[in-house]
């Protein structure tokens, strides 16, 4: 059983663009989703203040050895699609993943032949990454760190964004200790589909993970964050696969691809909720 811990809120703008006027679009008990008015961006308001979501994340991940293979078997597959993915645009290089948890994508990339790094704000994680695979995290978060500039051939991190207070930070951070040409590569749930579709059919349920989860980036959002911060080819892969060109199949590939993992989800499944999740990359301009 985790501890109940108090978490103190705080009301705030538009993290993304600064706006203060949003709407209301979900509920989970007492936390509530709002969209921004001006840009779009779905987020937590309140939220836990800083200081809250540090003491949080001391408990966030799994505990016992049972809890933290089932998060390997579950992250496998994801993994091995991201690797590949990087394979794709990049042979060898020094990699960062951000936010590494136990070490597991670290230790594949390791594997392929990549100079890994990996930045970690769960003690726990940082203990059994050291203990269990050999490898040093760097405690987080990231913009603490200071990495040089340029540092980077792939960034990437997995399940991150949608828990960072000031995401487009991260995201410059990014920017700044990638080299040109280099690689951001992130994995984020978009859960908003599936709320408005279970809200039809009035099923209750829990899905955003609040407070855990700070925001829900649509592709169309994280796509406009990164160009606006000046990465250049921004794409999506879902599922391991490029989203199909055209808008029909387009919402059609998406909404089956979450309708599934709904039931995935409702049927007992835990901690992740895969198929309602998105692979964004980026590069940085040459
Ligand atoms: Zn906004």
């Amino acid at each position: 059983m985790k501890k109940e811990v108090e978490i103190e809120m705080e009301e705030i703008d538009c993290p993304v663009c600064g706006g203060p006027e949003h709407l209301l679009l979900h509920r989970e008990d007492s936390l509530q989703m709002v969209r921004c008015s001006s840009c779009r961006f779905i987020y937590l308001n309140p939220r836990p203040t800083s200081r809250s979501l540090l003491r949080f994340y001391q408990d966030y991940l799994p505990e016992d050895e049972s809890s933290v293979e089932a998060w390997e078997r579950m992250m496998e597959s994801i993994f091995q699609k991201a690797a590949n993915l990087i394979g794709r645009y990049k042979k060898r290089g020094r990699l960062l993943d951000v936010g590494a948890g136990f070490g597991f994508f670290l230790s594949e990339m390791r594997g392929r032949g990549w100079e890994v790094a990996g930045v970690e704000i769960s003690q726990k994680a940082m203990d059994y990454t050291k203990d269990v695979l050999g490898l040093t995290l760097h405690l987080g978060p990231l913009e603490k760190v200071g990495f040089p500039e340029s540092d980077f051939d792939v960034v990437s991190g997995f399940y991150v964004i949608e828990h960072l207070p000031d995401p487009m930070a991260f995201l410059k951070e990014c920017y700044r200790i990638l080299k040109p040409g280099g690689l951001l590569l992130l994995r984020y749930p978009h859960t908003t589909p599936i709320k408005n579709l279970l809200l039809f059919f009035g099923i209750e349920n829990r899905l955003y993970d609040l407070p855990a989860h700070l925001s829900d980036f649509s592709p169309e959002m994280a796509e406009s964050c990164l160009r606006g911060i000046g990465f250049e080819r921004c794409g999506h892969m879902i599922g391991g696969y490029t989203l199909p060109p055209s808008p029909g199949k387009r919402v059609a590939s998406s909404f089956f691809g979450n309708l599934s993992e709904a039931l995935y989800f409702l049927s007992g499944g835990r901690i992740l909720f895969p198929g309602v999740s998105k692979t964004v990359y980026a590069f940085k301009g040459e």
